[in-house]
């Protein structure tokens, strides 16, 4: 995917972040390597991958940022976080945010539950990242069609009225995630040009 002797003209910063098990990893995996995995194991800390690609004759290397999410998060909901201290948290919390020029937020079509739990996301944003972040919401494992959670319609709806841009992508199939990477990437480059 990239050429190591390339110039870099940017780099953007990118935050996954959404419930665990949404799929957070294996979309980095599919648009970082081109690879799948149906027993991915759970992401511990944190970790980032990157990939350089061309936007109106400039190259631009995603540096996206993947982690363990609501594990870290998602307070009000789980036991886990119990574990961390609240310094801690604020800490490693700011640190994945600090520079990031935009955010994929991610459920899973099949779990309202994760749906219904973005709008803590978007509340961790706020209170966390630059107010300018550029901020797709992502239905992933829309393969799963016969399983369907969350109606297409009602994440539209959701998006618009928050302003965030909205994809149902699938990881496995290789289904609009190159286009969601692509619709950040090209956001945050309109805004910085
Ligand atoms: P994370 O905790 O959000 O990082 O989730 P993972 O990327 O580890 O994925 C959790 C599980 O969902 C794994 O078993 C993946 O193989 C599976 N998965 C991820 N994306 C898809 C997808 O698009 N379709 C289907 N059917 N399964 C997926
Ligand atoms: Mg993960």
């Amino acid at each position: 995917y990239s050429d190591p002797s390339q110039k870099i003209d940017y780099v953007f910063k990118v935050v996954l972040i959404g419930d665990s098990a949404v799929g957070k990893s294996q979309i980095l995996a599919r648009f970082a390597r081109n690879e799948f995995s149906l027993d991915s194991k759970a992401t511990i800390g944190v970790e980032f991958q990157t990939r350089t690609l061309v936007i109106q004759h400039k190259s631009v290397k995603a540096q996206i940022w993947d982690t363990a999410g609501q594990e870290r998060v998602c307070g009000r909901c789980c036991d886990v976080r119990l574990i961390w201290r609240a310094s801690e948290y604020r800490a490693v919390t700011s640190a994945y945010y600090r520079g990031a020029v935009g955010a994929m937020l991610v459920y899973d079509i099949t779990k309202r539950q994760t749906f219904d739990h973005i709008s803590r996301w978007l509340e961790e944003l706020r209170n966390h990242a630059d107010k300018n972040i550029v901020i797709i919401l992502i239905g992933n494992k829309c393969d799963l069609e016969d399983q369907r959670a969350v109606p297409t319609e009602d994440a539209k709806e959701f998006a618009q009225k928050e302003g965030l841009f909205f994809l149902e992508t699938s990881a496995l199939e290789s289904t609009n995630v190159e286009d969601a990477f692509l619709t950040v990437l090209t956001e945050i480059f309109r805004i910085v040009n």
